[in-house]
């Protein structure tokens, strides 16, 4: 694909070149350091690159189309939910109403973007069974920061000063992060045979020092934590809270709520679960949602309704303060609202359903082709493995680069860390059954070429602009500067 080679903006640079061609000047120039004093004045600017306004069109253009987002093809990526962000959402959030409304506008002036507000909050707790919500954490992690935090000042606030947080072998990274970030020792609750919190083990580990554990339901592997009402009373007779990880809702929202299973507190991720776009950095949010013994330790300001209809308050004395400028990330919650009124609450029913369904065809369909390491039911997503392939020399890492070759996204590779070679896959509910077969062809064909090609599964991917990358030098080195040398 040599001919489609992307040379560098700066190499195309040719001296003299403009953009937007401007009429001669017909007044003298002004030596910039007379102006701006010596100090003012760069000595040279970096080369910067002279092109057309063509050119410059069709370097992102071109560059854009060598990305794989969501809009092109299935986007399997395991526990990150990468549904289809429907346009409607973009065009509430786009009314000029809410996209230019200044944030310091007084309360009488935005009672619309206070509406907002007000009732994606009272939905979320809705759907979550929490009474209290804060609409302000930025994203998951941000979130699971937020409820932490929210914890810590409930204990503090009872003079109790607890040190630890568990958190299952399966987790997501950011638990423990979290949990360390905000000062707690870390311990690490074993996963029993079938993928689920061992709870002999948890039992020895939980005591007066235990703040609280923190568990994603489904878990990590797709399954769902049966045992979650006895772990949420085992911490609670010790005094302890329960925080879910509220990445995978996409396989309860509506069917079964978080608070009705005894979780304390637990987050959203919107840009998953409630169809706002992610990738690429974001914006996303990750609301929280508390039980009602958390709500006073919540971040201001928050909505309150009084007789001259909403107003922002910040009338909360053991509130943990702010976490974000202003309310949150405004423009996604109004997409988030835009979602769940779109589809009302049969519509949400429906889609968990779907996501659920078509995990389980998918399952279905591969499960004679790949190894899943713990074949526990799974809702919304499967994790397989490479064992089988690994008899061929083929890894992982090859089978999801073979997946490139075939127009898909790869799925989430070596997560969740109690897999060895883990392959986590999650179609979402937006692909039909038609995309569903495609895929399932796609990866049996790969598994078939494991066997009688090794080779060419190994150096995979054949068909796109740049083969194997180093990604950890990549990630770890990467070069954002450009330079003549
Ligand atoms: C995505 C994810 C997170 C982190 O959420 P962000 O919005 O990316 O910060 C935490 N836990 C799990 C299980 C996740 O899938």
């Amino acid at each position: 694909m040599s001919e489609f080679r992307e040379f560098l903006i700066f190499e195309r640079s040719r001296e003299g070149k403009v953009g937007c061609p401007l009429p001669a000047c017909d007044v003298p120039k002004p030596e910039l350091s007379q102006s701006l004093g010596a100090a003012g004045a760069r000595p040279a600017l970096d080369p910067f690159p002279e092109v057309s306004e063509v050119e410059v069109i069709r370097h992102f253009t071109r560059l854009s189309q060598w990305n794989f987002g969501v809009d092109q093809g299935m986007y399997p990526l395991g526990s990150c939910t990468m549904k289809h962000n429907p346009r409607i959402n973009e065009a509430m959030a786009a009314l000029p109403g809410f996209c230019q409304t200044h944030p310091l506008a007084p309360d009488e002036a935005v009672q619309g973007c206070l509406t907002v507000l007000n009732t994606l909050g009272t939905y979320l707790s809705e759907i979550t069974g929490l009474p209290g919500c804060s609409l302000q954490p930025a994203a998951g992690a941000h979130g699971e920061f937020t409820g932490i935090l929210v914890i810590k000042a409930l204990l503090q606030s009872l003079g109790e000063d607890r040190k630890v947080v568990l958190v299952p072998d399966s987790a997501h990274g950011t638990n423990p992060a979290t949990a360390a970030l905000c000062g707690f020792q870390v311990k690490e609750v074993p996963s029993d045979a079938h993928g689920r919190v061992d709870l002999e083990a948890l039992k020895s580990m939980v005591d007066g020092n235990t703040a609280c554990m923190m568990i994603t339901n489904p878990n990590t592997l797709g399954i769902f934590e049966s045992n979650i009402k006895a772990i949420a009373d085992l911490l609670h007779q010790h005094g302890a809270m329960l925080y879910m990880d509220g990445a995978n809702m996409n396989a309860l929202v509506g069917k079964a709520r978080p608070g009705d299973m005894g979780v304390d507190v637990l987050h959203l991720n919107l840009h998953k679960t409630f169809s706002t776009p992610h990738g690429g950095g974001g914006p996303g949010a990750g609301p929280i949602c508390v039980c009602d013994a958390l709500i006073p330790f919540l971040p201001q300001p928050w909505v309150v309704s009084n007789a001259e209809g909403l107003m922002l308050s910040m009338d909360t004395p053991q509130s943990i303060g702010k976490v974000h400028g202003f309310y949150g990330q405004f423009g996604v919650l109004v997409r988030a609202l835009t979602w769940i009124l779109t589809l009302g609450k049969e519509g949400l029913v429906r889609h968990t359903e779907h996501a659920v369904l078509n995990n389980n065809y998918l399952r279905k369909k591969l499960e004679p082709h790949y190894h899943i390491p713990y074949p526990a039911a799974t809702l919304h997503e499967t994790v397989f493995n490479d064992k089988r392939q690994n008899a061929f020399g083929v890894t992982t890492m090859d089978i999801a680069k073979s997946l490139l070759d075939y127009g898909f996204h790869p799925p989430t590779v070596y997560f969740p860390l109690v897999v060895h070679g883990a392959l986590m896959i999650e179609p979402t509910e937006t692909e039909s059954r038609g995309e569903l077969d495609r895929f399932a062809k796609a990866m049996i064909e790969i598994a078939e070429m494991a066997e009688k090609d090794p080779e060419r599964v190994h150096a995979a991917p054949h068909r796109t602009q740049i083969q194997r990358a180093d990604e950890t030098t990549a990630a770890r080195f990467p070069v954002l500067r450009w330079s003549a040398t």
